[in-house]
Order: structure tokens, then C-alpha cells, then sequence
């Protein structure tokens, strides 16, 4: 339901780590409404993801308890559950590739069982129920065989087999630094900082950080790191979203 990402430097003017940047920025996000919370960041060459049933601050009490390591690149998510109620397993992000790879997503893949009979006669074995796993799975796969390790092409890959509406964001242990999303019949929104780079299901995951932003059109992908953000469409041809400036006051 709501989508933050972010890719920054340590050595910023504004010290915040992904993980403030993600908890600030779903907390802007509530009052859309949900049902769990969850992130992921990347560091030390590691995925490391916490999630949780009920309000952020559930979320908050479980990093505090088990806390995660320094990180300037990560993705967070608050859950509407469509598909499998909303538990601690079914909350995002979801991971695949062997834990290497983590994913969260706004909406409903609707061809999700036909793609996931194919991957579980492959061996590929799931934790939750939900239609969004089958996408984390997927770009799994293909990350590791057609992709060769390239995310955005895998991305690529796996997008061009999902039908439906999503708003999808991940995350790779192989490539610290970089948050790559797609979207189709669901929004996203990129925002442009000094050395660091957001994504939000709206303005309002980022704009504590920064007021530029870039709405992202129609089935396009757009891969953001702290200095740099590339946009293509589903085919890998390069593409532009439209530029504005964020002029409402978000104080409160
Ligand atoms: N369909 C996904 C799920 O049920 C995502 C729901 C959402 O947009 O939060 O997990």
C-alpha cells in the first residue's frame, strides 16, 4: 500500500541512514491505511529485513529488539493484504534468490498462480501466500539465469510476464547502493536529493528529504543510486518521467 526506497552516501550533509529515511517516510505514508510494516537494507554484502503484522510501531519494537546494521540503501513497505491475510510471513519485503534479494509491492499480480505452479515444479519454495512472493521468485530466477546478474534486466525479464497492477521495488546483496523499481496501473514517484535518491508510492514517502520529484510514467522502470537515476520503459528503451517541484506544506 505504501512504498518508500532509498539509495544514499554516508559521507551527505544530512546524516540519515535508509533505515530513517524508510520508517519516516511510511510513517508519512499511514494514513493511507494498512496492516503490516516491514524493510529491508543492505549492508556488509547482506540482505537484512524485518517485518511485521499490525501498526509501524510493531515494526519499531522488533528493530529495536533485533536491530539491524548501518545501512544507505534499503526499501520499506506498509501491506493492504489482497492476497493472504495479514500476518508476519505475508507482510513485504519478500526475499528470493537464497535471501540474496529482497521485494516489495503495491498491488495484485493477477497471472501470480500460473507463474508459481511453474516455479514451485522448479523446486523454488515459498513462505507466504501472497502474489507478490511469486514476483520476488521470479526476478530470482531470472537475476541469477537470463539476467546474469544484471537487476535491472532481470527486472526487465520479470515485468514483461506480470500481468496486473504493481508498483515493485528491489533490492540485490550483490549491488549495495542500488534500488530498482518498475510500475504498471500503480503509482511511483522518484525523489531527487544532494548524493542520495528516493522512491515513494507518493510524494509524501520522501518529502522530509526533498521537494524535486519525477513522476514515473506507464509501464517504466527506473533504477536509482546515491548519484544517478536511469528510466526506461518495460523493453529496456530508454524513457523520461516529468519533473516537478513538491509546493505543499507537509508539516505535521
Ligand atoms: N498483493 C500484495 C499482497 O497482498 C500487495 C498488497 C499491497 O498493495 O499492499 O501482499
Amino acid at each position: 500500500c505504501g512504498i518508500v526506497g532509498y539509495a544514499g552516501t554516508s559521507s551527505q550533509v544530512a546524516d540519515h541512514s535508509a533505515l530513517d529515511v524508510l520508517i519516516e517516510g511510511l510513517r508519512r505514508l499511514e494514513y493511507r491505511g494498512y496492516d503490516s510494516a516491514g524493510v529491508a537494507v543492505v549492508a556488509d554484502g547482506a540482505i537484512h529485513s524485518r517485518k511485521k503484522a499490525g501498526k509501524l510501531v510493531n515494526l519499531e519494537n522488533e528493530i529495536a529488539e533485533s536491530p539491524l546494521p548501518k545501512s544507505m540503501t534499503g526499501i520499506g513497505h506498509t501491506r493492504w493484504a489482497t492476497h493472504g491475510g495479514p500476518s508476519d510471513s505475508n507482510a513485504h519485503p519478500h526475499l528470493a534468490d537464497g535471501g540474496k534479494l529482497a521485494m516489495i509491492h503495491n498491488g495484485i499480480i493477477e497471472n501470480f498462480a500460473g507463474i508459481k505452479a511453474g516455479l514451485v515444479a522448479e523446486g523454488v519454495e515459498f513462505l507466504s501466500d501472497t502474489d507478490t512472493e511469486v514476483a520476488a521468485a521470479l526476478l530470482g530466477k531470472l537475476y541469477s539465469t537470463e539476467a546474469e546478474g544484471n537487476l535491472t534486466y532481470a527486472m526487465q525479464l520479470a515485468v514483461q510476464q506480470l500481468e496486473g497492477a504493481f508498483t515493485l521495488l528491489a533490492v540485490h546483496q550483490d549491488h549495495p547502493g542500488v534500488v530498482v523499481a518498475a510500475r504498471r496501473n500503480s503509482p511511483l514517484v522518484l525523489g531527487l536529493g544532494e548524493g542520495e535518491n528516493f522512491l515513494g508510492s507518493d510524494v509524501s514517502g520522501f518529502i522530509d528529504f526533498t521537494r524535486r520529484a519525477v513522476e514515473l510514467g506507464q509501464d517504466q522502470i527506473v533504477t536509482i543510486t546515491p548519484d544517478s537515476h536511469s528510466i526506461t520503459d518495460f523493453d529496456g528503451n530508454p524513457a523520461e518521467g516529468k519533473e516537478f517541484t513538491v509546493d505543499w506544506d507537509a508539516a505535521s
